[in-house]
C-alpha cells in the first residue's frame, strides 16, 4: 500500500465514515479537508484560534506494545486536553505520523483510536503528513476556537482563589510501574475534559491541563501569575488503588506523576459556588487549596507543614 491509498483508507475515509456518525453531527463545515496541499478552515465571527502541537515517540511517551488503538486515543486526546485547557472549543486536528512499516491492523486500530477520541467532541481531521521512519512517532496538531480574549490562561491566578483539579491524580503513574493493574485504562486512555474547560469559561482565573504532575504543573501557573499557593494534601484525590499505597508513596504519585491530562484550575470561592450550583454534579471537582500573596507551593497535612521531594517529569535530565 502506497502513502496515498494509506492516507485514503485509514484517514480520510474513517474521518468521512466517523463524521457521518449521528453522535458526530451536526459538523461545523470545513471549507476544505484532506486532500488538497493544505487545509481551509473559516474561522467564527468574533472568535480567536487556539492552536497547539503534541508528539508521542514509542518508548517515551508510551511503552512500546501499547495497543495501536490506545495509542491513537492517546494522541488525540493529549491535545484536545490542551484546547480544553484553555476554555476553548476543539474544532479540528491535523495528524503528522512517521511509520517504521505498513502494517494494515494495526493502522486499522490506530485510526480507529484516533477517531474514538475526536467524535464526541465532533473534532474533525482536516490534513497532516505520512511519512516512514524507524522509530514510530506521532505529532498532532489540535484547533480550536475561543471568544476573543476569553481563553483561560496560566497567569490569571488571583490571591484567595480556590485552587481546583478534576479527576483523581497519580493514576496513570502508578499504571506505569504497575502494568496491567486495575489502572492501566488510565494511562492508556486519558480523557480530556472538554465539556469542563469551555464550561470553566467566564468562571476560572487560570487554568492548565496536568500532564507532567500535579506539582510541577501548577508551579506553572504560580509562576505566570506571580503568586504561590497552600496545599492541602489530605484533600488530594486519589482512586481507590492509590489510597492503598502509603500515604507519602500515594502523594509522591499524585502531585510527581505525569499523564494525568485532569485540568487544574483557580476560581473566586463565589464564583465556584455558582459554578457548582450551575453544573450540580455534572462534574467531579476537588478543592485542593488556596492562591496566596506568597511564592512557590507550600504543602500542608492538616494545616501543618509538610516537606516532600517535588519533581515532575522533565525531557532534558
Ligand atoms: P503534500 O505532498 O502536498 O504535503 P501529502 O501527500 O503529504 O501532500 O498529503 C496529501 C493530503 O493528505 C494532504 O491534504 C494532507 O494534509 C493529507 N494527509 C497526509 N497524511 C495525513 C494523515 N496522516 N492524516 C490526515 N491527513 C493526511
Ligand atoms: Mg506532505
Amino acid at each position: 500500500m502506497n502513502e496515498f491509498a494509506l492516507i485514503q483508507h485509514y484517514f480520510k475515509q474513517a474521518a468521512v465514515v466517523t463524521c457521518n456518525d449521528s453522535i458526530c453531527e451536526p459538523c461545523e463545515p470545513v471549507v476544505l479537508g484532506i486532500g488538497d496541499d493544505a487545509a481551509i478552515v473559516q474561522p467564527p465571527a468574533g472568535q480567536q484560534l487556539v492552536i497547539t502541537s503534541d508528539t508521542l515517540v514509542a518508548g517515551r511517551h508510551f511503552p512500546v506494545d501499547t495497543p495501536a488503538h490506545a495509542i491513537g486515543w492517546k494522541a488525540a486526546a493529549v491535545n484536545l486536553s490542551d484546547i480544553a485547557a484553555m476554555g476553548a472549543r476543539p474544532y479540528a486536528v491535523l495528524l503528522a505520523i512517521s511509520l517504521p512499516d505498513v502494517n494494515p491492523d494495526w493502522l486499522a486500530q490506530f485510526s480507529r483510536g484516533f477517531f474514538d477520541c475526536c467524535a464526541p467532541e465532533k473534532v474533525q481531521l482536516i490534513g497532516g503528513d505520512t511519512t516512514k521512519s524507524s522509530l514510530l512517532s506521532i505529532t498532532v496538531t489540535a484547533l480550536g476556537w475561543v471568544e476573543q480574549a476569553k481563553a483561560i490562561r496560566r497567569d490569571g491566578a488571583q490571591v484567595d482563589d480556590l485552587i481546583v483539579v478534576s479527576n483523581t491524580l497519580g493514576d496513570a503513574a502508578y499504571a506505569l510501574k504497575q502494568p496491567k493493574s486495575d489502572l492501566q485504562h488510565r494511562l492508556d486512555y486519558p480523557q480530556p475534559q472538554n465539556r469542563l474547560g469551555m464550561a470553566l469559561n467566564g468562571y476560572a482565573t487560570s487554568m492548565l491541563d496536568v500532564s507532567d504532575g500535579l506539582a510541577q504543573d501548577l508551579g506553572h501557573i504560580l509562576t505566570a501569575s506571580g503568586v504561590g499557593a497552600n496545599l492541602h494534601l489530605e484533600n488530594l484525590p486519589l482512586s481507590a488503588t492509590v489510597q492503598q499505597l502509603p500515604q507519602p508513596q500515594a502523594w509522591q504519585l499524585a502531585l510527581n506523576g505525569g499523564d494525568d491530562y485532569a485540568l487544574c484550575f483557580t476560581i473566586a470561592a463565589k464564583r465556584f459556588e455558582q459554578f457548582c450550583q450551575q453544573y450540580a454534579r455534572q462534574f467531579e471537582l476537588q478543592v485542593i487549596g488556596q492562591i496566596t500573596a506568597g511564592t512557590g507551593l507550600s504543602l500542608l497535612h492538616h494545616q501543618q507543614p509538610y516537606t516532600m521531594n517535588l519533581q515532575g517529569y522533565q525531557h532534558f535530565d
